[in-house]
């Protein structure tokens, strides 16, 4: 799971089970993130800041997608629909 908590802040929780409800901020300005793997200076950048990383591109893909689907939707030509008055 995944919160955005501000402009380039965000809050991933723990994927060990053990650790469920645990949330890791994760701040992508400083490229930080708050879980002890990275404290402790484990794998950068760490799972959180790698999770946060996918869902953006994936986000933005989809945006991408639902724009191009928006701008061949407006192709309808109007006024087919003529009133005849007589
Ligand atoms: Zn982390």
């Amino acid at each position: 799971m995944i919160k955005r908590t501000g402009e380039q802040t965000y809050e991933v929780e723990s994927l060990n089970p053990k650790n469920a409800g645990t949330w890791y901020k994760v701040d992508l300005e400083k490229n930080e993130c708050s879980c002890p793997a990275w404290q402790h200076g484990g794998r950068r950048p760490c799972k959180h800041i790698s999770m946060v990383n996918n869902a953006l591109a994936k986000e933005k893909s989809e945006v991408a997608k639902l724009e191009a689907e928006k701008f061949d939707g407006t192709k309808q030509e109007g006024g087919s629909n003529e009133v005849k008055t007589s």
